[in-house]
């Protein structure tokens, strides 16, 4: 395309954007196409000739509403309530955009300033934003924040980071190096650990502990003290805690400042051991200084990570990574062979954020981040999470109030876990059965769609099947969450 055709065709396609998101209650949100049916509409092979023509990408658009559309759940749906929300956003969008239209690939500070020193700035606006103390900052001597591709990413790179100095502080490589978590912590952390070749050893022992929690689903201080105690009378060696933020499941927050003692009382902090917050969705809220609260004890966290690209209007992916150690996250990630050295990374005045992260490459994130935080404003940002909070209080007070239904869990800001109440001498498993049935059918109905959980055991009852409602749509309004009550209580009788 010349830069004028590619005018004519970008404005087309902006155009076919503002009208998709205009026309986005019209269309089913879970998609209902059978696996396979998508693919069965491309070409078993790739095009010989390319496109050519006044009109060559009509057929493309045409392809857009009758190919990709079908097949498209529509995660901007404001009936879309699932997992956790993905945001989009105009201004996210534009930012995504453009940094595409630059091409930059923003590895080293010298292949585009622009993209390292806007990416420092605008995480140390976020992190003024959110409450981060001064030291998770780039104007702190030893902290600072990146841009990761996502919350796995980010538990990873602590991980690798925590390992490390662990190594340097006298632990040995062949150490049986054991990693903590809440049985309710994302699966990434899992994940994270069988990349570090830390999750099995030699043996086959599972190395990440999954601790059992409370009656609120946190991680308890007293079986993470126990658990080290017993790693450390066993040889084996403690490096790395991961405290949730808003557990994937139910919303539950660890109590980080507890956790951080434990790791102080029992040893592992002075050996180096490292203390990760996972706040991928819930870290949003912080923004609203009434959530502050969360981050009681932040100063014993080595590393903080919450995903914009979840609540904060930011599309996908950006993670926001902050460390009080980029120390140890450098010692671990460094690798400089010939054709990276420069004279301004040998200067050290410069950030390399290709040392901060697993890939060399990285995109201008940042544009899309910078863009969000200027149109919406702190305030506006503000404005979008305390509107969810509030419209997950509404659904919450509907359910309590209606004798069918129960909260099944404490509301977290704007996640509500519910289910249809046993009935009478009914077997946990057909209580259950009746909740997926009530999910699948308003699911199938398009109006509206939620996802499930299982949460463990707690007080005497057995796991429970429940239903997610997670608030947070761009463009979800009151109204939206009024009707998605309604079809669930009419499909409810
Ligand atoms: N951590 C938590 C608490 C999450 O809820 C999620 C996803 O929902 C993740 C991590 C993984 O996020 P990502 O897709 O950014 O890796």
């Amino acid at each position: 395309l010349t830069p004028e055709e590619f005018r004519k065709l970008g404005h087309k396609m902006v155009d076919w954007i503002a009208d998709y998101w205009s026309r986005l209650e019209s269309f089913p949100v879970r998609s209902q196409v059978a696996p396979g049916a998508v693919a069965s509409k491309l070409p078993a092979h790739p095009p010989e000739e390319g496109l050519s023509g006044e009109h060559a990408w009509d057929a493309v658009f045409k392809d857009i509403e009758d190919i990709v559309l079908p097949g498209v759940t529509h995660w901007q749906s404001p009936s879309f309530f699932a997992y956790f929300p993905a945001n989009a956003s105009g201004p996210a969008v534009l930012g995504e955009l453009l940094s595409a239209g630059l091409g930059v690939q923003g590895m080293l500070w010298s292949t585009s300033p622009a993209a390292t020193e806007i990416e420092t700035r605008v995480l140390d606006w976020l992190a003024e934003l959110t409450g981060l103390p001064e030291a998770y900052r780039s104007t702190s001597a030893t902290g600072g924040g990146v841009i990761q591709g996502t919350a796995s990413e980010a538990t990873l790179v602590a991980m690798v980071a925590a390992r490390e100095r662990v190594r340097r502080q006298g632990a040995p490589a062949d150490s049986q190096w054991v990693a903590y978590a809440s049985s309710q912590a994302h699966s990434s952390v899992l994940k994270a650990a069988m990349l570090c070749g830390v999750a099995r050893g030699a043996d086959d022992t599972v190395h990440v502990r999954q601790l059992e929690t409370d009656a609120r689903y946190a991680l308890r201080p007293d079986v993470l003290e126990r658990a080290i105690r017993e790693d450390l009378a066993a040889g084996r060696r403690p490096f790395f805690v991961c405290a949730s933020l808003g557990t994937t499941s139910s919303g539950a927050f660890d109590p980080v400042g507890a956790l951080g003692d434990v790791l102080e009382r029992t040893g592992v902090k002075a050996a180096g051991g490292w203390l990760h917050v996972d706040a991928a969705w819930a870290g949003a809220a912080l923004v609203c200084p009434e959530h502050r609260g969360l981050l009681d004890g932040v100063e014993a966290v080595d590393s903080f990570s919450f995903n914009p690209h979840k609540w904060l209007l930011t599309n996908f992916d950006c993670n926001a990574f902050y460390t009080r150690d980029k120390r140890a996250l450098l010692d671990a990630l460094s690798v400089t062979p010939e054709y990276l050295r420069n004279a301004a990374s040998a200067s050290g005045a410069v950030i390399d954020y290709r040392d901060w992260q697993v890939p060399l490459g990285r995109r201008f994130r940042a544009l899309k981040l910078w863009f969000v935080l200027r149109h919406y404003g702190a305030r506006g940002l503000r404005a979008h999470v305390r509107g969810h909070i509030r419209m997950a209080e509404h659904f919450e007070s509907w359910v309590s109030n209606d004798a069918r239904f129960e909260v099944a869990a404490p509301r977290s800001l704007s996640l509500v876990c519910f289910r249809l109440k046993p009935q009478p001498g009914e077997k946990p498993e057909a209580t259950d059965a009746r909740n997926r049935a009530l999910l699948d059918r308003v699911n199938a109905s398009g109006k509206l769609f939620l996802t499930h959980t299982v949460l463990p055991a707690v007080d005497g009852q057995p796991p429970r099947y429940v239903l997610r409602m997670a608030i947070g749509g761009t463009y979800t309004e009151e109204r939206h969450v009024r009707a998605a009550w309604e079809a669930l209580s009419a499909a409810a009788a």
